[in-house]
């Protein structure tokens, strides 16, 4: 039997010239109990009810992005790695997508968190994209480099997975590729079409990536909206956020002008694959309006 790629494995799209590919790294369960620090398990639990979820696992797909502009071919971060049990899939799926990893020449790191990086080298410690430099905002760097990250990380993230983990990822993926690393420090077109938006809170140099060609508009969100029913209760912070207040700001931020835009954004976390839908303004907060595909 020959294996046809399955419908959740890559998802081609058009940004006016732009030829885009969302491409699946795989999918994590996490524990709703951990996500929501301010919030009682019974709280939890009826919130996740009333989005008609599952009450005892949130299943976050991994959803990456590749573009060709036609002068450059562009991902945005590099997955997971051996994360979990269900990651590590995006080089086999840019492959099956016709996308060979060494073709890449532009990489953008969103944010240093372990499924966005921990697919940067390959098991033998060598960069899987051999012919790519990579862009990242300057205080990601410092911050995954400094000694205070461990104590930040300790104190927010360390229900999920412990904080050795994520300094250990951080730091053992992205140091070997340091001199192919380029340090933004100003929101810009960093190529054509391709602009980076400072996004702070989540981590201290989260940033996203938006693309744009003939008037169509693409922004890759990462981690700044990570539940689409986050959108529609802005009062609730997941404990991913290392810096919530920071985080809520550049949430609202972002969110209005992806919304005022009307531009097409692919939410990494959200699901169904590919993650893509348009935000709309609400009252309160926002809605999000997935473009579903058959
Ligand atoms: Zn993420």
């Amino acid at each position: 039997m020959s294996k046809q790629p399955l419908a959740e494995d890559f998802y081609r799209f058009k940004i006016g010239q732009f030829n885009c590919i969302a491409v699946s790294d795989g999918s994590y369960d996490y524990d709703p109990m951990h996500l929501f620090t301010s919030m009682t398990q019974v709280q939890v639990k009826e919130l996740l009810r009333d989005y008609n979820l599952p009450t005892d696992r949130i299943v976050s797909p991994y959803t990456f992005l590749f573009v060709n502009t036609g002068e450059h071919k562009v991902l945005v971060d590099m997955g997971a790695g051996n994360l979990g049990p269900n990651t590590g899939k995006l080089v086999k799926n840019l492959k099956a997508a016709g996308v060979q990893s060494e073709d890449i020449d532009t990489i953008f790191i969103t944010h240093a968190h372990p499924d966005h990086i921990g697919g940067t080298l390959d098991e033998d410690g060598k960069p899987k994209y051999l012919n790519a430099r990579y862009f990242m905002w300057k205080d990601e760097w410092e911050f995954w480099f400094s000694d205070e990250a461990f104590r930040e990380v300790t104190e927010h993230l360390s229900q999920i997975v412990p904080a050795e983990v994520f300094m250990k990822v951080a730091r053992g993926q992205l140091g070997p590729v340091k001199d192919r690393i380029e340090l933004i420090t100003e929101e810009a077109e960093v190529l054509p079409g391709i602009r980076v938006h400072f996004a702070p809170g989540h981590t201290p140099g989260h940033m996203l990536v938006s693309f744009s060609s003939e008037g169509e508009e693409l922004f890759f969100t990462s981690d700044t909206v990570v539940f689409p029913f986050l959108l529609e209760r802005p009062d609730i912070q997941p404990i991913f956020d290392i810096m919530p207040d920071m985080a809520a700001a550049s949430k609202r931020s972002i969110c209005d002008l992806v919304a005022e835009r009307k531009a097409l954004v692919l939410a990494q976390h959200f699901p169904p694959f590919p993650g893509l839908g348009h935000i709309e303004k609400k009252e309160i907060g926002w809605k999000w309006q997935p473009i579903l595909i058959s």
